[in-house]
């Protein structure tokens, strides 16, 4: 029961489950994981079906297909440089997919929504490990902060609408998420994919160097996507609460370190050199998960195991491949 006596929602098989995002790299991995688990009913579109950016699309698909429960796994995401880049992109449509997915959601009666945000919203210089109270308590790191701000709004929108409405919507911070169905693209990608794709091609060129952006030194959490999805589901069963809750795994690694075990992982033994003339971007995000342990979740892959599965998906991603999913 929660405070106004009204009966918890449970998510059941049959239950209708609305995957916004269910192309991308965490999206994808819930479906497989919902599907895994037995969920009978997943609902998805591409964003040729439906622009989650177009808001009356946006309402006549939620008045008609009337899903239940929604993860709102879309966003305009990237790495270090595509924010910095794109900041239309990322402040614009991460702000108007949230408002217009939120809103609709509410309308059509969703029993739960549960929002992904991401590590990157806490400030630049916040105490580390990083706990869910320090959101706002001090400026964010500029490289990001478009994107970052966005995923902030969504935070307060869904805590918005949950104070003055009673609307369950719950919202996850993950850390760095990497696996199967990542962007390898060296100018958009996060770290750990454009790591892999620069050692296996230094290894087939018989490079004798090998360009890591920044100074090597900022610190990193890596989250196996499939451990994600896993905690994204384990939350929509058993989290209620309007309070941000951190995903991670714990730990943190040198971007240098990072470097050593993907090459070591890749098979290639040239020399790392570091090009200062690209960002650090902020020098540690690694969360405090404390939160999430105390209500009985923990990762299973550990990032050797995660950066080989990775590998191997982008050696031959149509073996199991995330995006070809059919639903
Ligand atoms: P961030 O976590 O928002 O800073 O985003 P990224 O994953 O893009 O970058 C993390 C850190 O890895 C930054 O310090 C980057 O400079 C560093 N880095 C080193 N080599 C690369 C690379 O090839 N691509 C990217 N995206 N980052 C790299």
């Amino acid at each position: 029961m929660d405070d106004a006596g009204m009966p918890k929602p449970e998510m059941e098989k049959h239950s209708r489950i609305f995957v916004a995002g269910h192309r991308g790299l965490v999206g994808s991995a819930i479906c497989r994981h919902l599907l895994r688990l037995g969920y009978t009913n997943l609902i998805a579109r591409t964003r040729g079906e439906l622009d989650l950016t177009n808001q009356s699309a946006v309402d006549a698909f939620f008045a008609a297909e009337k899903p239940e429960y929604v993860f709102l796994a879309a966003a305009k995401v990237g790495g270090i440089l595509a924010n910095s880049n794109y900041p239309v992109e990322f402040l614009r449509d991460n702000l108007t997919i949230e408002i217009n997915v939120i809103e609709a959601a509410y309308r059509n009666g969703v029993k739960k929504l549960e929002c992904l945000g991401s590590s990157c919203i806490y400030p630049k210089l916040a105490p580390q490990p990083i706990k869910e109270e320090y959101l706002l308590t001090g400026p964010l790191e500029p490289t990001n902060e478009w994107y970052a701000i966005a995923k902030i709004a969504g935070i307060k929108l869904a805590q918005a609408y949950w104070r003055q409405y009673g609307f369950r919507a719950i919202s996850l911070m993950p850390t760095n998420v990497y696996g199967p169905g990542d962007n390898f693209d060296l100018q958009s990608s996060h770290v750990l994919p454009a790591l892999i794709r620069k050692a296996h091609e230094a290894r087939l060129k018989h490079s004798r160097e090998m360009v890591v952006w920044g100074s090597g030194e900022p610190r990193r959490e890596f989250l196996y996507v499939d451990d994600m999805a896993e905690a994204a589901v384990f939350l929509m069963l058993h989290y209620d609460s309007a309070d941000i809750i951190n995903v991670g795994v714990g730990e943190d690694h040198s971007i240098r370190e990072l470097a050593e075990l993907v090459c070591r992982v890749v098979g290639y033994q040239g020399r790392l050199v570091f090009d200062a003339s690209k960002p650090d971007g902020m020098p540690r995000k690694l969360l405090d998960i404390a939160r999430l342990r105390n209500i009985g979740w923990r990762p299973r892959i550990n990032l050797e195991e995660g950066i080989a599965r990775a590998y191997q998906w982008f050696l031959e991603p149509e073996q199991g491949a995330p995006r070809s999913m059919a639903i």
